[in-house]
């Protein structure tokens, strides 16, 4: 009997999701309603901290007749036109901290309801449902958070506010409100942005340059973006080519003098990566100096400020890091629910690389400190492990070590496993087919398991998936001669919790005549493995992993 009603009740089922979808009058299959396209004009007024604007939107997808728009509360909402449409209408329906939970079930990611604190809620009724909008609105208001130190500041995170225009510089993103957004809409549009500044003050946006006027600029993003953001101040623009890039430095007054050094390192750096992963993907990349801490990258430049830009050890490491970005994270883009993977492999690419350049024993310290780090902030530390899938950005030195270290090596062991020319061959391939493309790691083994001709499916479940690391321990070292040779033999066992990991363990023995003979057991599993080396000459030394080229769990010192 049971088996019977179970199949009675998939049929109903069955029935109820076809009614359901009919039901929609025909547009079950559109998407939901998603902004495609924002064309911005703003004006800055630093001095009262005001902004003056007009955002024209075009919606696509599956519209209802009420669409509900997240402003900054402090502007008021001048005017709405919507274009052919008669009998629309804007009301203001929330604000502060009591729109949190209204967010979330409109489908916004709402962390503390302090963080929607400065923002506002709109109903946009429509006449009826319809599958494409195009409106206007105008707005104006005071647009001031000031700047706070955040918690966690040791790492050199950006301070916090949720924008502002202030007489030293303006700051606005994507979560400040400075321009309507549709609540619930992660989908990425295309952002045009006109600024008017003040005399003396210059604007910079993502993308290219499209208008220049006396003291207005257009800048079109090129490529669809997930929001953009705004920034202005009393810079001081230099510029100079690298190939058909055009890199700039937007420094305030008293920074002038560290343009040419940034100028430069920034020109290497943009050719280097087109060199390696394929051409950087806008007509121009700038460093901009930030009044108060940051350190962002944004697509087609980097926000860095005042003090960072003057430390003398930015220039070889900070600096490259972000233009990298453009090719991680802000060329291809991140699945942030599958696990962010582009501070791992911008890491590997800027950082690290950087250290390779310096010679074998500078990346061996660095892969050393990265194990290190997670041994003392996780390990022993009082920092929770986490899967790198349940990584999405840094918030303590614990999840740096995740996110950042730990995905580094996956990166490495990877380059290790598949070899130089492959490695290069595979990110290339990555940036030339995901380019602006939502991106998860299962793209990114997938892009690796073609080139490599071997399925890496185990290798992001054993990386990806699970938290923690593999423990080795060297046990029951034995030299055996036979003839002119020895054979050395010893067991790896791996003594953490849970499975065993599947491993490229590199190994050394050097021999009292003063060779070295190095090999890597490939594909090492089980609790238990017993390895043997046939070594020319008398064994002095054994060494596993003596490069830290395994990422595990490193035992106290
Ligand atoms: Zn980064």
């Amino acid at each position: 009997m049971g088996r019977s009603s179970n199949g009675a009740t998939a049929v109903l089922l069955g029935l109820f999701l076809v009614l359901a979808s009919s039901g929609c009058s025909g547009r079950g299959a559109a998407p939901p309603a998603h902004v495609d396209r924002v064309q911005l004009s703003l004006s800055l007024e630093p001095e009262t901290h005001i902004l003056d604007g007009a955002a024209k939107l075009e919606v696509a997808g599956s519209i209802p007749d009420t669409l509900y728009l997240v402003l900054h509360r402090d502007l008021k909402v001048r005017a709405l036109a919507v274009t052919d449409v008669q009998g629309a209408n804007l009301q203001r329906v929330g604000e502060g901290a009591a729109i949190a939970d209204r967010l979330k079930r409109l489908g916004e990611t709402v962390e503390k309801d302090s963080d929607v604190e400065h923002l506002a809620l709109y109903a946009l009724s429509l006449p009826a449902p319809r599958d494409s909008l195009e409106f206007e609105l105008s707005y104006r208001g005071v647009v001031y958070d000031s700047v706070r130190i955040p918690s966690f500041s040791r790492m050199q995170i950006a301070d916090e506010t949720s924008g502002l225009i202030d007489s030293r510089g303006a700051f606005l993103t994507p979560w400040t409100g400075y321009y309507p957004r549709l609540a619930g809409d992660a989908s990425l549009a295309r952002f045009t942005t006109t600024v008017e500044v003040p005399p003396e003050w210059a604007a910079i946006a993502e993308g290219n340059i499209i208008e220049r006027g006396e003291r207005t600029v257009t800048f079109d993003s090129a490529h669809p973006l997930d929001g953009t953001y705004l920034v202005a101040g009393p810079y001081v623009v230099t510029s100079r080519q690298a190939g058909d890039v055009e890199v700039s430095t937007y420094f305030y007054h008293g920074s002038e003098s560290l343009a040419p050094r940034y100028l430069a390192a920034t020109a290497g750096y943009v050719t280097r990566y087109s060199d390696l992963f394929g051409p950087y993907a806008f007509e121009r990349f700038s460093v901009v100096e930030n009044w108060f801490p940051t350190g962002y990258g944004m697509p087609s430049y980097t926000l860095l400020g005042s003090q960072v830009i003057r430390l003398p050890f930015i220039i070889g490491t900070s600096l490259g890091h972000e233009v990298c970005h453009n090719w991680w994270g802000n060329g291809v883009l991140v699945d942030y629910k599958s696990g962010n993977w582009c501070e791992g492999l911008t890491v590997y690419c800027a950082d690290y690389l950087y250290k390779t350049d310096k010679g074998p024993e500078a990346a061996r310290s660095y892969r050393m400190n990265t194990l290190r780090g997670y041994a003392d902030y996780v390990v022993r530390g009082d920092e929770n492990d986490m899967a790198l899938r349940d990584f999405t950005e840094r918030t303590t030195p614990g999840t740096r070590t995740i996110g950042y270290g730990k995905a580094m090596m996956v990166f490495h062991m990877l380059h290790k496993r598949v070899g130089d020319e492959k490695f290069w061959e595979g990110l290339r391939t990555l940036y030339g087919q995901r380019k602006f493309t939502v991106t998860a790691w299962s793209d990114i083994f997938g892009i690796f398991s073609r080139i490599a001709g071997e399925s890496f499916g185990w290798y992001e479940r054993q990386w990806i998936d699970r938290a923690g690391a593999p423990q080795l321990v060297l046990q029951h070292p034995e030299v055996t001669r036979r003839g002119e040779e020895n054979i050395v033999e010893f067991d790896l066992s791996q003594v953490q919790e849970g499975d065993p990991y599947r491993l490229d363990i590199p190994v050394r023995v050097t021999t009292v005549e003063g060779d070295t003979i190095e090999r890597t057991l490939r594909d090492v599993r089980g609790r238990m493995y017993h390895a043997r080396i046939q070594v020319p000459g008398t064994p002095d030394r054994l060494e596993v992993d003596p490069g830290f080229d395994v990422f595990r769990v490193l035992a106290p010192e």
